[in-house]
């Protein structure tokens, strides 16, 4: 039950509520890490592999609250030319990479390239040669020509590109003092496969959540799902009742 996220932990709804109530004229895009309170204050949900479908629907005069992750919303406000409203929500696994060290791994590997997710800050992101979710960088670690591969994302990865491509070197980029272990999510490393097992056996623990929560939350997941799955584009979706999220 602990094990939470750094995301979710910096975006409590209350103060999401009185943040939206401030700047009436905005939408509001939350990325997948937030509770389900947030997201039931949303108007549509993103991923990290989402996000650029998204944006890239909504009109540039459509004023955007971008919450938790302050770097994903900054990434996305350089690639769109945008000034989305950002809520100032980090990682602490991504935001752990230092730039110093990363350099240093980069000249020990020349020609290796570095694949980082954009929940980076914009100093790792500089040095990238792909940016991407989760999912993008498996296919990219796949894909590459080059035998050695820098991973700046959290480096639990590294185990299913090992599994996929086994002939390949991977490199989890350092953290702040180049071998710490503050770069591994410590709130994932809390779920086990002893803990699943209990949890599947004796279905425990259980989330119950309001009926208002499940339906508001459910609500901005759809539309996600709708505009990238080619159900609805953002002109579909009709105006929205802002505040409220949705
Ligand atoms: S790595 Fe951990 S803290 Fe970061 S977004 Fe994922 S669950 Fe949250």
């Amino acid at each position: 039950m602990k094990a939470g996220c750094s995301l979710e932990d910096s975006c409590p709804p209350e103060k999401f509520r009185r943040f939206r109530q401030q700047h009436p004229d905005h939408i509001a895009l939350t990325y997948i890490n937030c509770s389900a309170e947030v997201k039931a204050l949303s108007d549509i949900i993103v991923t990290s592999s989402s996000a650029e479908t998204i944006i890239g629907q909504i009109p540039p005069e459509q004023k955007i609250i971008f919450g938790p992750d302050r770097h994903l919303g900054g990434y996305m406000n350089r690639k769109f030319g945008r000034d989305m409203l950002l809520w100032p929500g980090v990682c602490i696994v991504h935001e752990a990479f230092s730039e110093t060290e990363l350099l240093k791994l980069i000249a020990q590997h020349p020609g290796a390239p570095v694949a980082a997710h954009p929940e980076c800050p914009p100093h790792i992101i500089d040095h990238a040669d792909m940016v991407g979710s989760t999912s993008a960088i498996l296919k990219f670690a796949k894909e590459t020509t080059s035998d050695t591969v820098i991973i700046a994302t959290e480096p639990h990865i590294i185990h299913q590109m090992e599994k996929a491509v086994p002939e390949k070197t991977f490199i989890g980029a350092p953290g702040a003092d180049g071998n710490c272990a503050c770069n591994i999510c410590p709130y994932m490393a809390l779920n086990t496969l002893e803990k699943l097992y209990v949890a599947l056996r004796d279905l425990t623990p259980q989330i119950h959540l309001e009926e208002e929560v499940m339906n508001g939350a459910r609500r901005s997941l759809t539309r996600m799902l709708d505009m990238t799955g080619g159900k609805a584009t953002y002109g579909d979706l009709g105006p929205m009742d802002l505040m409220h999220g949705g």
